[in-house]
């Protein structure tokens, strides 16, 4: 590691420290296999003193670089020049004062915030991430990206390669289990899309040992400098609120990405004086996919100074293994057994004073539901941190006057059939996208009305329904 860079790569395990530079691609550290960190020399990258400084940057929107989200904010992830950083204009997110959903969350009225992630250029809060990693990729010349997806990374790599044309995009999926709003946008942008016999778990396996036998730049949220890129979800958060830091933050856990990247966003803006205090952070998984919820919860795994407690987790693992159990919930974007993340998300934890919960597919496709009647709408996943907030209320974890915002980390149309099962009045049509994971009932179903092509009777069922 040259010692007068701004950025470099650090191995998180305060044992090892490992450091590498930002010009290699590593997925790992290479004397002890744990994660790595982009880390910077606060003193060289000189970030501002003021997190207001970054309102300066609203009357820059003409270029492209101040345009986006992410780079607006380039002095807090400066590991490549600002001139030098692809993008495609992503970051252009809104938090919405939910007051309408704020009731069914149980927090007052101006309380209850959605972030909606969704609004990025591919659909999902990905794109913050993967503009990070291409414009890594694109300094150290890559020529072609992979990934293993539960849809929206492909979507968005996909798109990245499409945009820009800086490298070739080859996808792994699983079969079955990717939304065809997600499968749509891959192959619509044109990318290699490799489907495995095998679920999402698998997939990410084959992905690591493809790209290191091929060379492939892997964009997977093993990538540092993906989470570099999605540390700014929270600092537009925190813009959101004229730079108040709010009490909670709730994201739904899958492969742990956005968790680790927020706590690392925390940490830094402590370091740097920048805020006073972290928020908590809630991370939700599904039942169907608990490891988080399990080893953190139930079995009281912990960050604990980065001693690595290889144990807990692998005997865990071992265990869904031996029972054969696969990762299963409707929210497909976080149906993952084995996040790898988990490290990194443990820090997170600690730095925020963190909370997991899990919830069912049920109280997730509700409060999708209701965060479709009441705010712009959202994935199933993302109904998770809904779902969270609201269960840690009831617990009385989360008090009814705190400032809460949830994650929405996908747009509304990336999985229409669970939406539209959702509302329909054809029970074969329910019972098959969601019966079959345990939802027993809509409970907030907006039914279309049939009514017979006449006039009279048209007239008639909007008199009655309205
Ligand atoms: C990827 C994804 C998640 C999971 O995020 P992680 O960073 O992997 O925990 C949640 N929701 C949506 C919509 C996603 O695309
Ligand atoms: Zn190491």
């Amino acid at each position: 590691m040259p010692p007068t860079e701004v950025a470099y790569q650090q191995c998180i395990s305060p044992s090892c420290g490992a450091q590498y530079g930002v010009d290699e691609a590593r997925i790992n550290c290479e004397k002890c296999g744990d994660l790595l960190d982009v880390t910077y020399d606060w003193d060289r990258a000189k970030p501002p003193a003021n997190l207001r400084d970054f309102e300066a940057m609203w009357t820059r929107r003409h270029e492209p670089s101040r345009f986006s989200g992410v780079w607006r904010f380039h002095e807090l992830l400066p590991f490549a020049p600002i001139d030098q950083v692809v993008t495609v204009g992503e970051g252009q997110t809104l938090l919405q004062q939910a007051d309408s959903v704020a009731p069914y969350v149980g927090v007052k009225t101006g309380g209850l915030f959605l972030q909606y992630e969704g609004m990025n250029p591919s659909g999902s809060f990905k794109d913050n991430g993967m503009t990070a990693a291409f414009t890594h990729a694109r300094s150290i010349g890559a020529k072609r990206a992979a990934c293993a997806s539960t849809g929206n990374t492909s979507a968005s790599l996909a798109m990245y390669c499409a945009v820009t044309r800086h490298m070739k995009a080859v996808i792994f999926i699983g079969s079955g289990k990717i939304s065809y709003g997600k499968l749509s946008q891959a192959l619509d942008y044109g990318a290699l899309t490799v489907q495995i016999a095998g679920d999402f778990d698998d997939a990410m396996v084959r992905v690591r040992e493809v790209s290191q036998e091929l060379g492939i730049y892997l964009v997977n949220s093993v990538n540092p400098f993906r989470l570099e890129g999605q540390k700014t979800i929270m600092l537009r958060v925190l813009e959101a609120l004229r730079w108040e830091v709010p009490d909670w933050i709730v994201v739904p856990g899958g492969n742990l990405g956005n968790s680790s990247a927020f706590g690392k966003a925390f940490a830094e803006l402590l370091q740097l004086g920048l805020i006073d205090r972290a928020p908590r952070l809630a991370v939700i998984n599904a039942v169907g996919a608990n490891t988080l919820y399990e080893l953190y919860e139930n079995r009281g795994l912990r960050w604990n100074a980065g001693v690595d407690d290889q144990d807990t987790s692998a005997t865990y693992y071992r265990e869904l293994d031996a029972t054969q159990r696969k990762a299963s919930t409707l929210a497909s974007a976080i149906e993952i057994n084995r996040p790898v993340n988990l490290r990194k998300c443990l820090r997170a934890l600690e730095t925020c004073d963190g909370v997991v919960r899990e919830v069912t597919d049920q109280e997730i496709i509700d409060a999708k539901a209701q965060v479709g009647a009441g705010g712009i709408g959202c994935e199933p996943a993302s109904g998770a941190s809904v779902a969270g907030a609201r269960k840690l209320v009831a617990e009385g974890v989360i008090q009814p006057t705190d400032r809460v915002v949830c994650i929405l980390t996908g747009h509304q149309l990336k999985d229409q059939d669970a939406t539209i099962a959702y509302h329909t009045t054809d029970q074969e049509r329910f019972d098959k996208v969601l019966g079959t994971r345990g939802v027993k009932r809509a409970s907030f179903a907006n039914r279309a009305v049939a009514v017979p092509n006449d006039l009279d009777a048209i007239v008639k069922a909007i008199q009655l329904y309205s």
